[in-house]
C-alpha cells in the first residue's frame, strides 16, 4: 500500500482552475528538472504560480503527484485537471500539427484542435524528481513511482501500454522530459515492463 501526502493546491487559474477532466485515458510520466527539489519545493512552484504579475509572464503549470524516494505528494485530485503536457507550439519546425501522431492515435479528440481540447483534459501527470541534470532517479523514486502508476491504472482500469511519457505526446524536439526516457527509450521500457513484477 503507497502512502500519499496530501497537500492539494488552492484553486487558481495558474495550476489548478478546478476544472474535471472529461476521462483519463492515459498515465503521463515526467521528471521536474531539478534535481533533488523537494515534492514540497515542487508543490510549493505550482502554488507560487499564481502570485500577481505581469500577464505575458503568466506560466501554467502544475501535476497531480510528485514523486521523490519515499514520498508522494498530491498537488491535484485525480478528477480535476493538472496542466503537464498541453502544449502551444508545432511538435516539430515547419509543421503545423501540436501534439505527435502517436499521441493523436492514443488520446484522438484530445490531441486533434489545441484550441479546444488538450491532453490534459484525459490525463494524469506524475513528476519524477530525479537525484542529477542527466535524469537519474534513485531506487525509491523509481518504485514508488512505479507503485503510484500500478495503483493508477488499477483505479482508471488503464492497461501498461496506456503510460505515456511527455515528449511521447508533444514531440521530442520541443521538450525533454523525462530526460532519461527521451535519451533512452529502453529505461521507459524497463519502467513499464517491470510493473509486471510488482503487486500493490
Ligand atoms: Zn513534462
Amino acid at each position: 500500500m503507497i502512502k500519499i501526502i496530501d497537500d492539494l493546491l488552492t484553486v487558481n487559474p495558474y495550476s489548478r482552475t478546478g476544472k474535471r477532466v472529461a476521462e483519463v485515458k492515459t498515465i503521463v510520466l515526467h521528471w521536474t528538472a531539478m534535481p533533488q527539489q523537494s515534492t514540497k519545493d515542487t508543490r510549493d512552484y505550482y502554488e507560487g504560480l499564481k502570485l500577481v504579475k505581469p500577464a505575458d509572464t503568466a506560466v501554467y503549470a502544475s501535476a497531480h503527484y510528485i514523486v521523490r524516494d519515499s514520498e508522494i505528494r498530491r498537488c491535484i485530485p485525480e478528477n480535476e485537471v493538472a496542466f503537464h503536457c498541453g502544449a502551444a507550439y508545432p511538435y516539430k519546425d515547419g509543421t503545423t500539427q501540436v501534439y505527435t501522431d502517436i499521441a493523436r492515435q492514443k488520446l484522438g479528440k484530445y490531441c486533434m484542435s489545441p484550441l479546444s481540447n488538450s491532453p490534459n483534459n484525459c490525463s494524469i501527470g506524475i513528476e519524477m524528481s530525479p537525484i542529477d541534470s542527466i535524469g537519474h532517479y534513485s531506487y525509491d523514486t523509481w518504485h514508488q513511482s512505479q507503485l503510484l502508476v500500478l495503483t493508477l491504472l488499477k483505479q482508471f482500469s488503464l492497461k501498461p501500454i496506456d503510460i505515456m511519457y511527455h515528449s511521447q505526446i508533444v514531440g521530442k524536439i520541443k521538450k525533454q522530459c523525462p530526460k532519461l526516457f527521451v535519451e533512452h527509450e529502453d529505461e521507459f521500457n524497463r519502467f513499464v515492463s517491470e510493473l509486471a513484477t510488482l503487486k500493490i
